[in-house]
């Protein structure tokens, strides 16, 4: 069985510590975070970064620091940085770019999120990949819609994106792809098609929705996200202590469904990425 990824999205730009006192928002409290998710089993850390009052920020200084921080005390794990609208407007959303991460994530279409438009323009799509290209950075593709497989696929084909591109399907943002279990099997189907039978993929779903995509992706041979960014709870009740306790309901997924969990080696091989710095 191919060892299951698991992607910790530590922080995101919405969630706060009046939503869960445990969300990571400092560099340290963010480093510490991702520290103990490493250490639970987690070989990518998705990262934001915040100003100091919570909200979010795209300030590449701030960047820096959590990558040298996360570098230091989790050695060779995955650091994937997010260009994602939320965090700023256009080419700032690029400006930590030349920190040249392992990865980053990339959306490469527009749909909308709860409460606005998430306005991915064709021009900045392009720059955003052109940037990662440069920096040999592997774009992981935030997929909120089926169109945006097809994107990807285009944009491999005219060599815009270098590579497998490493599709994430997200599922349960309001107001854009729900969750579908029938959906989910066509994604799969058609990621098996443009780019392969092998071709990896991974899935996250909001809400109380990350425990089920959790679960199809782990019983499905994807790979995993979790972390506060998506979710802040363990049930309707019940916070999540820590980022590390949302890893460990993956790793328990894993057990109960005979998949291993990737090291950071493993992980780094599956997603043909350069060795750890
Ligand atoms: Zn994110």
């Amino acid at each position: 069985m191919t060892p299951c990824i698991i992607c910790v999205a530590i922080t995101g730009s919405l969630p706060q510590k009046s939503d869960n006192p445990a969300v990571p928002i400092s560099i340290s409290e963010q480093v510490e975070s991702t520290h103990e998710a490493f250490e639970a089993g987690a070989s990518i850390v998705h990262a934001h970064v915040r100003n100091d009052d919570g909200s979010p920020s795209s300030d590449p200084e701030k960047f820096a620091r959590l990558k040298e921080g996360v570098e230091a005390h989790c050695p060779g794990m995955i650091v994937q940085l997010s260009t994602g609208g939320r965090s700023g407007a256009g080419k700032t959303r690029g400006g930590m770019l030349p920190l040249r991460p392992d990865m980053a994530s990339l959306s490469v279409g527009s749909n909308n999120f709860p409460t606005r438009v998430y306005e991915n323009p064709p021009d900045l799509v392009d720059w955003l990949a052109a940037e990662m290209l440069a920096h040999d950075i592997k774009p992981e593709i935030e997929a909120f819609d089926l169109s945006h497989i097809f994107q990807a696929a285009k944009m491999q084909a005219d060599g815009r994106l270098a590579g497998t591109p490493y599709v994430q399907f997200v599922m349960g943002v309001r107001n854009a792809m729900p969750v579908d279990r029938e959906v989910f099997d066509f994604y799969i189907a058609t990621v098996k098609r443009l780019f392969g039978a092998n071709a990896p993929w991974c899935a996250a779903g909001i809400g109380a929705h990350q425990l089920t995509l959790n679960e199809w992706a782990v019983t499905s041979g994807g790979h995993a996200r979790t972390g506060m960014e998506d979710n802040v709870r363990l049930d309707r009740t019940t916070l999540a202590p820590s980022n590390a306790a949302l890893v460990r309901r993956v790793v328990d997924l894993c057990a109960r469904h005979d998949r291993p969990v990737a090291t950071p080696a493993q992980a780094r091989r599956l997603l043909g990425l350069r060795a750890a710095p």
